[in-house]
């Protein structure tokens, strides 16, 4: 079975990765000429709204999915209208509005950051009187890895976050004093069977995901599991999913969902019985879906504008290296390395040592 995936970017690799010993084959719609995984399947190198491109994407195709969530939402109709497209409409279209986001998490029951849409400059400081400072001002849609967000730290700066974002559809969010962000990752079938991986603990810098630890037996395990399956009821969702936390301690607050194989589920390649790539494509071609469970501590770690060398990777233990095959530039996804180990304190050594072979860079520039 041919399986077509909007994008071809490193999450569209890795399902194909996942799924070309299962005997898919992969199409891939991506305009980017670099496109890494362009390699493993047909790689229709067109825009997504060009009628012929998709027109011979869907002929070949049987069933599509993709890898971001910005996919527009009337290409998705067009694909839908004909072929099984899987997670479905309703979660595009949410995922590519906070403010939606944060309605349908409200209307579910599940607490959210104090926010306020903001679409004037006089509705930026009546939401800031309404959220309190510190406060973070977002775009409300094509925000990734902390772009198109400002942190307002007092009055003096809402002007100039206004020059920078203003016209934009915006919300502001009260600044979480978080303890951990944490992601749960949750598989749904066609048939209503769900399974969810361990919830992870994600290390972020400069709103990019530098490191992911899934946490075993975690006290928030319940609580995500929760909430993350009225989210998948809600949105009738099929395909893995991932639903980003911000833990208070004594709450959890959910910060926005990704209706795809997610970043802070790298780990699960190696970690877990059956990783979160196949267990997307099992879940979207109607097979049982495989074990979450871990297999021994594990992390994952992003290399970010740089690389390590494959030998020096290699050298260490139980650790693996996974090359996007992308160009690299400043701030990008070129790779993630996984690392397992027997115990905790074995495992945050071995985390240690990869750091200081993938230095991270920390200044965010202007791309
Ligand atoms: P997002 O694009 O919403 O996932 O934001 C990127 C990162 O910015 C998050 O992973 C957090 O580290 C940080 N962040 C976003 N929103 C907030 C908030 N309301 N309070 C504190 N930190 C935040």
């Amino acid at each position: 079975m041919k399986i077509g995936i909007l994008g071809a970017g490193q999450l569209g690799r890795m399902l194909a990765l996942a799924g070309l010993p299962l005997g898919f084959e992969f199409i891939f719609l991506d305009p980017a000429a670099d496109a890494c995984a362009a390699a493993l399947g047909d790689h229709l190198r067109a825009d997504y709204a060009d009628p012929a491109a998709l027109a011979r994407f869907c002929a070949h195709a049987k069933l599509v999915t993709y890898e971001f969530e910005n996919v527009p939402v009337s290409i998705a109709e067009r694909i839908a209208g004909g072929l099984p497209l899987y997670p479905g409409i309703p979660a595009l279209r949410t995922s590519q509005d906070r403010l939606a986001e944060k309605q349908m998490f409200t209307q579910l029951g599940i607490d959210v950051p104090l926010y306020h849409r903001v679409d004037s400059r006089a509705e930026l400081s009546a939401a800031a009187a309404h959220t309190g400072l510190p406060a973070v001002l977002k775009t409300r849609r094509m925000g990734y890895d902390g772009k198109g967000q400002i942190v307002l730290h007092d009055e003096h700066a809402l002007d100039q976050a206004w020059t920078q974002l203003g016209g934009h559809p915006l919300i502001l969010e009260a600044f979480v004093p978080f303890k951990r962000e944490l992601s749960c990752l949750a598989v749904r079938s066609r048939d209503d069977s769900v399974r969810f991986y361990p919830v992870v603990e994600n290390q972020h810098l400069d709103g990019i995901l530098r490191v992911s630890r899934p946490r075993l037996d975690d006290p928030l395990q319940a609580k995500a599991q929760d909430y993350s399956t009225r989210v998948l009821k809600r949105l009738d969702y099929v395909g893995v999913l991932a639903v980003e936390f911000f833990d208070l301690g004594d709450r959890l607050l959910a910060n926005e969902i990704a209706p795809r194989v997610h970043n802070s589920g790298h780990w699960s390649i190696e970690g877990a019985v059956c990783s979160q790539f196949e267990n997307h494509l099992r879940a979207i071609s109607g097979l049982p879906l495989g074990e979450t469970r871990s297999r021994e501590p594990s992390a994952m770690i992003n290399c970010i504008g740089r690389m390590p060398t494959l030998s020096q990777i290699a050298a260490l233990p139980h650790t693996h290296l996974h090359d996007y095959g992308k160009p690299a530039k400043p701030l990008r996804k070129l790779g993630h390395v996984t690392v397992l180990a027997e115990d905790d304190e074995t495992l945050e050594a071995r985390i240690k040592t990869i750091q200081a072979l993938t230095p991270t860079e920390p200044a965010r520039k202007q791309d």
